[in-house]
């Protein structure tokens, strides 16, 4: 069976990537990307626009940006500073509100397919096709892919999006997960130790590969080795763990941590060195208090050791019973074929039916907790979709409710937006080209039909999505996925 989905999953998507290939040998952005793109005049004003900048501070009124050429040339308040330029397109943006293009940074370009339920494993479907065009048409400019089922082909994606054949946000490849035994999908490679952790950094950073993500079962010896490795290349590493706990890890070097106090087990009695404890969760949500030393002790130490973390909250969420709203879902609902659809309905009342029994309100508010503690400390918190559990989360409908959340949480708006923009930009060490709106930046940002830091919910109101000067349309984009979504 294993087998089996390997095969498939792979045919698949060869076939798409080489139809994609194929198809863009001849032909230019005009011709490939024409039917998703709004605006693509050389020269752009955006008149009259709220600006929320990336960087915190309160929203500004009435202002200007000027794009000239990709990059944002001015912003300057509206009738003051150099004014229009001669043959620039000018658009009245009266109403509306701009933020900088969302640096996701937990953006798989798979999801579990149909098939999987809540109790059963999860196999990945390489969504090669729908998932970069789902990640722009939410305003998501710049993805980190955090962990790859199918590196070839996110390497190969890239390229196209490089050379502007295919429409999707800016890509940071992360290599195949680094994962001990058992692996969580077929897809992972099982790490025999340390010099194969070293190898597999070593050949794919060879490939083009430029971040890397530790797993679940990864060994102490081998995350070790792998930190020196990706370190020694320049590059950065993150990691989902439970063999190794948070302060652990910080110790030994790593970058960065996904999802949050949610995962970390080193607070489970009784846990051996390596050991993945199966009730590390559980424990957490009935008995580890955030304002605990132990766990003020381990923010700390991330916090001296400059380890960021990423929320994941919608995809947490998701586990939560009655959740994601039904509001949410039905926001989804088109872009998934109806053997998707009903699949991810039925585990969502699976999880609904055992709620008497669920952790995760508790643990969700702990996360939450955790994650404003973290950030009054003076970590830098960072965002992103992870489209995996049993698929209630898409690409970009993720790192929109991500803002919800962090609102829920206890964030202010221009804070939350900072976390899922700036920050980002900051860990990937791209803030003096992207992040914020700025003069001299790439002109990446999102227009929204109303104001985020007014009523959060906003954030779903995208009505252009520029990505290096060239605005997107992202009704066209969900339009050319319709359905699509756990096929390709
Ligand atoms: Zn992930």
């Amino acid at each position: 069976m294993q087998k089996r989905n390997l095969g498939v999953g792979l045919l698949s998507a060869l076939g798409v990537a080489f139809g994609l290939l194929s198809a863009a040998q001849a032909q230019t952005r005009a011709s490939l990307l024409a039917p998703y793109i709004q605006e693509d005049a050389p020269v752009v004003v955006l008149d009259h626009v709220k600006v929320i900048d990336g960087t915190g501070s309160a929203p500004q009124a009435d202002m200007r940006i000027v794009v000239e050429h990709g990059k944002i040339a001015a912003v300057e308040k509206a009738g003051s500073g150099g004014g229009v330029p001669a043959g620039a397109k000018v658009l009245d943006l009266t109403g509306k509100t701009v933020i900088p293009g969302l640096v996701g940074m937990h953006e798989h370009l798979f999801y579990s397919e149909p098939g999987n339920s809540a109790l059963r494993g999860l196999v990945g479907g390489e969504l090669v096709d729908t998932a970069p065009r789902l990640y722009l048409a939410a305003g998501v400019t710049t993805a980190r892919t955090t962990g790859s089922i199918e590196p070839y082909t996110d390497l190969n994606l890239k390229r196209e999006i490089d050379r502007e054949k295919v429409p999707g946000p800016n890509l940071d490849v992360t290599g195949p997960y680094l994962e001990g035994n058992p692996p969580m999908v077929p897809e992972m490679h099982i790490l025999t130790g340390p010099e194969d952790a070293r190898k597999m950094v070593n050949y794919w950073v060879g490939e083009g590969v430029t971040s890397w993500k530790a797993y679940m079962h990864i060994t102490p010896e081998e995350l070790r080795a792998a930190i020196v490795e990706v370190h020694a290349k320049g590059e950065k590493i993150t990691g989902h763990l439970c063999s190794v706990g948070f302060t652990e890890a910080a110790e030994m070097g790593i970058d960065d941590l996904e999802h949050g106090i949610a995962v970390d087990t080193e607070f489970t009695p009784g846990r051996k060195e390596g050991e993945c404890p199966a009730n590390a969760a559980e424990y957490m949500a009935e008995h580890v208090a955030m304002d605990s030393a132990p766990v003020v002790a381990m923010i700390h130490t991330l916090v001296q050791r400059h380890v960021a973390v990423t929320s994941t909250l919608a995809v947490l969420e998701s586990l939560d019973p009655g959740h994601p709203p039904m509001a949410f879902m039905l926001r989804e609902h088109d872009s998934m074929p109806p053997t998707v659809w009903s699949d991810v309905l039925t585990a969502r009342s699976m999880i609904q039916e055992r709620a008497a029994k669920s952790y995760w309100p508790v643990l969700l508010k702990k996360e939450m907790r955790f994650e404003r503690e973290f950030v009054a400390a003076g970590g830098l918190l960072m965002a992103g979709c992870d489209p995996t559990a049993y698929g209630a989360v898409l690409p970009g409908f993720g790192d929109e409710r991500n803002l919800e959340l962090l609102v829920e949480a206890g964030f202010t708006p221009v804070e939350a937006i900072r976390i899922v923009t700036l920050n980002g930009a900051i860990y990937l060490g791209r803030q003096a080209s992207i992040g914020s709106i700025a003069a001299g930046k790439d002109a990446d940002m999102v227009v929204l039909g109303g104001n985020p830091a007014e009523k959060i919910e906003n954030v779903e109101k995208v009505e252009t999505v520029f990505k290096d000067g060239v605005g997107y349309a992202p009704e066209k984009l969900m339009e050319s996925v319709r359905g699509l979504v756990g096929l390709r």
